[in-house]
């Protein structure tokens, strides 16, 4: 196993013995550091996924990474069976960091919106006194909250939801960024929560109008209804702010993180509210054997510490302005549009004598930048947020090279 492995042998291997899933780009990564990885052939990349914005805090970063390393020789897991010593004083240290009573805490971005599901459905029948089984939550088209049954029920993408049914009941769906289609939608009393992506990631880092996740909230508010953001793409810095609500002073009841909760180190997830909703779930009804562990408590304090430290989201918003601006002036009938906030961006790609968003991936990728696209024609570009102005110039050289070349 130990002997040094090819890129093609590695692509053979996955294609062979793995579920075709995922349809990645060829390269195979063996090595990272903070914005860059490698290739098993030494080739060194600018990381513009960052693992969907799980890399926030860069690849291995030494302090997270310190921290899990810790914790693994020390206890890695023990269940909520018994108690550990490291869970309480993370659950202490992260409701005071985005200020709520009280987290929950799972693994995946999928379990985390599973949970905040429930919470708001159990909130509905405890709570706001809707009758048994009746409760409903709104989302929106074009939404992306993850890969489990229930939560593909509310897709609207054909490619998630195709041939997986029958569908789990309870969602409503309404256009994203409508606010007459949200208030429509919220005369039903039997509505719960309305579940909102910030900015829609997976559709292709859709930024709704200024003014819409303010609207949306106070509407659920004279509704009693709960605005619960889906923030694991969008949270943690990632857009300029913490969280992207902070964007229009909103405060979510119910928040879900994940992704860059733990530097993309370990799938650590989170939901965060206040007691008055969270405490409607009580022992039993839900839980994870994983979540919560040790290593993803001790891993999840680093990687929160490290966005404070060294000043993440104002990085992130300083590094996106100019990022977009240069894109802006590039002129090339390929790019349609520049969209995004903070450094979670998107070009929207025409194409051109055949070559589409996939092309120029591979082009950037020959060329040093590692990007991926996203619904065909748009690619969305979120480097880790460590990356200097210096690196992000020397990217912007490589990404406009390689769209031009199609010129
Ligand atoms: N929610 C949003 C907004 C996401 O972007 C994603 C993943 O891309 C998820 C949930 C699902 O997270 P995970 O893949 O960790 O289950």
């Amino acid at each position: 196993m130990s002997e040094k492995i090819t890129s093609q042998k590695a692509i053979e291997l996955e294609d062979k013995y793995g579920a075709h899933n995922y349809h990645p780009l060829p390269v195979v990564l063996s090595k990272g550091e903070g914005p860059f990885v490698w290739d098993v052939e030494g080739k060194k990349y600018f990381d513009f996924l960052s693992a969907y914005s799980a890399v926030n805090q860069g690849h291995c970063h030494p302090k997270i990474v310190e921290a899990l390393v810790d914790q693994a020789r020390t206890l890695t897991l023990t269940s909520r069976a018994f108690y550990n010593d490291c869970l309480g004083p993370y659950e202490k240290y992260i409701t005071a960091y985005f200020g709520y009573d009280k987290v929950l805490p799972m693994n995946s971005g999928a379990e985390a919106d599973e949970t905040a599901i429930k919470l708001c459905r159990k909130w509905a029948y405890d709570k706001k006194g809707v009758p048994a089984n009746e409760a409903k939550i709104v989302v929106c088209e074009g939404n992306f909250h993850g890969r489990t049954t229930t939560i593909i029920s509310m897709s609207t993408d054909p490619d998630a939801r195709g041939g997986f049914g029958p569908y789990t009941p309870g969602f409503v769906i309404v256009p994203y960024n409508d606010i007459p289609a949200l208030e429509k939608a919220l005369e039903d009393p039997n509505v719960a929560g309305f579940l909102v992506e910030p900015i829609q990631g997976e559709a292709g880092v859709y930024v709704p109008e200024d003014g819409y996740l303010k609207k949306s909230y106070d509407l659920c508010k004279s509704r009693n209804v709960l605005f619960i953001a889906d923030e694991v793409q969008t949270g943690i810095a990632r857009t300029g702010k913490l969280l992207a609500c902070d964007h229009e002073n909103v405060r979510p009841d119910i928040l879900i993180l994940g992704k860059a909760l733990s530097g993309g180190v370990l799938p650590v997830s989170a939901v965060l509210a206040d007691d008055h909703i969270m405490l409607v779930i009580k022992p039993g009804q839900h839980g994870s054997t994983f979540g919560g562990n040790p290593m993803a408590a001790k891993v999840a304090v680093a990687a929160l510490e490290v966005v404070k430290d060294e000043k993440l989201a104002e990085r992130s918003e300083k590094l996106g302005e100019i990022f977009r601006s240069e894109l802006r002036k590039v002129k090339s009938e390929m790019i349609e549009l520049v969209r995004g906030k903070g450094l979670l961006n998107a070009i929207v790609i025409r194409p051109k004598n055949g070559k589409e968003a996939w092309d120029v991936c591979v082009k950037m990728a020959e060329n040093g930048l590692l990007a991926k696209p996203t619904h065909q024609h748009i690619i969305r570009f979120a480097p880790p947020l460590v990356i200097t102005e210096e690196q992000l110039m020397e990217a912007l050289e490589i990404i406009i090279k390689s769209i031009l070349v199609f010129e």
